[in-house]
């Protein structure tokens, strides 16, 4: 079914929702946003959106709400409250919150959304920055069915595959567990590499051998993190990012947090986010997270 011409309201124009916003216009959807920073807003209203002044001025009369926020206190703060999100829509608003946030958070906004008679999923994203740009996002998505099926059309123009993970904050689960893994197996793969250097066997040709054998996995075949096997990858240009050591640390933060609520052991995901946080601690945010190679060599 067609969406065209829906009235939108984007809240968080930042490095993923700026260019969302962007591909929702060119789609021929109308927009309404708002984002604490002036650039963030006149790169929206250069390319055809209209600004207004608070996020809950966003909220009224729109069919639609996207959020691209940093964590799960900016969408609490955002949606709750008197003068919140879910105080100020029309009934029947269907909410998107794309943000990457706790497990916890996005269960609690979606049931109140719903209390107030809105439509809500979360709808974190994998794909980065160019995915965003291209239109190219993976979303998974936790909510009603019924909510699903009405984001899909808009979800549709800003990313290639949308799942539907199961109920409210299930899109964020899978984005925790996704995410969890790709650091353990990034710090597995890296382990590998500095412990072939060291014994003489060099990197090309390990990942001959293991990117056909048992020990292949995505950090090594997509993102190997030497220089040489996979020429995309960071580690081709001195780890300039791609996916930052900040945000994947950000990322097993929330794991860990899901974890402990939900009594899960996960042991090397709690390994990993220490590791992930000497980058912090080194001032190596900011660098790819392949760049973790760096601190296992001892070179950063
Ligand atoms: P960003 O910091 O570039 O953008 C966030 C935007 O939100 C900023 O423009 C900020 O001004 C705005 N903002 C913050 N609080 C606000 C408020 N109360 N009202 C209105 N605007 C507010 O972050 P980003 O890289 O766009 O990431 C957004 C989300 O997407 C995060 O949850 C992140 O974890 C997730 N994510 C990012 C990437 C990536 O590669 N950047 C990839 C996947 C997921």
């Amino acid at each position: 079914m067609s969406k065209s011409g829906a009235k939108i309201g984007v809240i968080g124009l930042g490095n993923m929702g700026g260019p969302m916003a962007q591909n929702l216009i060119k789609a021929g959807h109308v927009l309404k946003v708002f984002d604490l920073s002036a650039d963030a807003i006149k790169r929206a209203t250069d390319a055809g959106a209209e600004a207004v002044a608070t996020a809950s001025d966003v909220a009224r009369g729109v069919d639609v709400v996207v959020t691209m926020l940093p964590a799960g206190a900016h969408v609490r703060s955002v949606y709750l409250g008197d003068e919140g999100l879910l105080a100020v829509a029309d009934k029947g608003t269907l909410f998107i919150d794309s943000s990457t946030i706790d497990v916890t958070s996005a269960r609690d906004v979606i049931g109140q959304a719903e209390t107030h008679g809105m439509r809500m999923v979360d709808a974190p994203v994998s794909g980065g920055v160019g995915g965003a740009s291209a239109g190219t996002l993976t979303f998974m998505v936790g909510g009603a069915q019924a909510a699903f099926d009405a984001a899909k059309p808009y979800l549709d123009v800003m990313g290639q595959n949308i799942f539907h993970a199961g109920g409210a904050g299930n899109g964020q689960v899978a984005k925790v567990c996704n995410n969890m893994l790709l650091g353990i197996s990034m710090i597995g793969t890296c382990e590998a590499f500095v412990l072939a250097e060291k014994l003489g066997l060099d990197g090309q040709t390990l990942f001959d051998i293991a990117s056909t054998a048992s020990g292949q996995c995505w950090s090594m075949t997509s993102y190997c993190p030497v220089p040489g096997p996979v020429p995309a990858s960071p580690a081709n240009r001195d780890y300039a990012a791609g996916f930052t050591a900040g945000m994947m640390l950000k990322d097993l933060r929330l794991a860990q947090e899901a974890a402990q609520g939900a009594k899960a052991a996960t042991p090397l995901g709690a390994e990993a986010a220490s590791l992930y946080s000497l980058m912090e601690a080194s001032g190596n945010d900011q660098i790819d997270f392949s760049g973790i190679i760096k601190l296992l060599r001892g070179t950063l």
